[in-house]
């Protein structure tokens, strides 16, 4: 039996399980893929106090740091149920089953994919999908943001202080963003929207992007903007699905929690990507992570028998 379990190994699992583990408590981490999307990422220039690095370099330092302690790493595993009670219990994909009095649930999320010819060719050779990350390289730029509801739009007025110039598509016949939020766009002298646009294709000249194809769906015309960066911005997906019904969760799937990393379980705390909390950056998913952790071991010396 586990003392605290953490269910994920990105930045808020690798820091919950350091927190966890420097209590002296018996401390495990599942893990589908340690190091989580840290591993897809290329240059990271916003980890404060590290002017820059690359997401491999980072992920193995989480690991390192992680295994430095006494913790049973579980890694290539998959959480699929979590069953509540005194003993939480925690079901792995294998078939195995853990037990734990406390858990931590950091399974973040991924960026929904456009899905179109070109897209992964030349995903970090200006397809981006994080504003706040990549957002200064594209400086007195080109680029295009896909995607018009708030994070669509809150990007590309991120972006218009940056760039040269943002052309923001939706494919609907309208933006589907707060009238706060279309009004500060709209008045904008540096950006230009399309309604009703279906992205079709991202090109490129074999090392990076120069631009991207639509077809306007009110002509069936199929058009091509030149442009050195595409911001993607049609949702974040929490991986979450393996806890519907258990665990509140938000209308877009992230887990409920309170200031403290409480979830609607008792004894179930949860960190990072796959919560409600706002932003999603490292730096923030590793306060998280610490923050659930200790949450947790509050809990932990509260119920548990002396
Ligand atoms: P994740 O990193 O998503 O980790 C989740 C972990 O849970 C993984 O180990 C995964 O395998 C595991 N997992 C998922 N489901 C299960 C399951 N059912 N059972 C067991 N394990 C499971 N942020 C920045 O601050 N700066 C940047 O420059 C930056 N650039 C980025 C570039 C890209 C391309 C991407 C995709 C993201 C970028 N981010 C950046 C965002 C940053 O990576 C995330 O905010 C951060 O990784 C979130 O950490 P997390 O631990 O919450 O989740």
């Amino acid at each position: 039996v586990f003392d605290m379990l953490v269910v994920g190994g990105g930045p808020a699992g690798a820091a919950a399980a350091i927190y966890s583990a420097r209590k002296g408590i018996r401390t495990g981490v599942v893990s589908e893929r340690f190091g989580g999307q840290v591993l897809d990422t290329m240059g990271i220039e916003n980890f404060i106090s590290v002017k820059e690095t690359e997401g491999p370099k980072l992920a193995a330092a989480l690991e390192q740091h992680v295994k430095s302690y006494d913790v049973d790493v579980m890694n290539m595993q998959r959480a699929a149920a979590l069953v509540p009670g005194d003993l939480i219990e925690v079901k792995l994909a294998s078939g195995a089953s853990l037990k734990a009095k406390t858990v931590v649930l950091a399974t973040g999320a991924r960026w929904r994919e456009l899905n179109v010819p070109g897209e992964q060719q030349y995903r970090n050779r200006g397809v981006a999908y994080c504003p706040h990350c990549d957002g200064p390289l594209f400086k007195g730029k080109r680029v295009a943001v896909v995607g018009g509801g708030n994070s669509g739009v809150e990007a590309a007025i991120d972006l218009a202080g940056i760039v040269a110039h943002v052309t923001l598509l939706e494919y609907d016949s309208q933006l589907r963003a707060d009238a706060v939020l279309q009004r500060k766009l709209y008045s904008l002298p540096n950006v230009t929207v399309i309604t009703s646009a279906q992205t079709t294709e991202v090109t490129g000249d074999g090392s990076k992007v120069n631009g991207m194809r639509y077809t306007d769906r009110a002509s069936g015309e199929s058009r091509h903007i030149a442009l050195e960066g595409i911001f993607v911005q049609i949702g974040l997906l929490p991986n979450t699905d393996w806890l519907k019904g258990t665990v509140a969760l938000s209308n877009r799937g992230e887990i409920e929690i309170d200031a403290r990393g409480q979830t609607s379980v008792p004894g179930v705390f949860a960190a990072g990507d796959a919560t409600t909390v706002p932003y999603k950056q490292i730096v923030i998913a590793m306060g998280e992570g610490s923050k659930a952790a200790l949450s947790a071991f509050d809990h932990l010396i509260r119920t548990s028998a002396p």
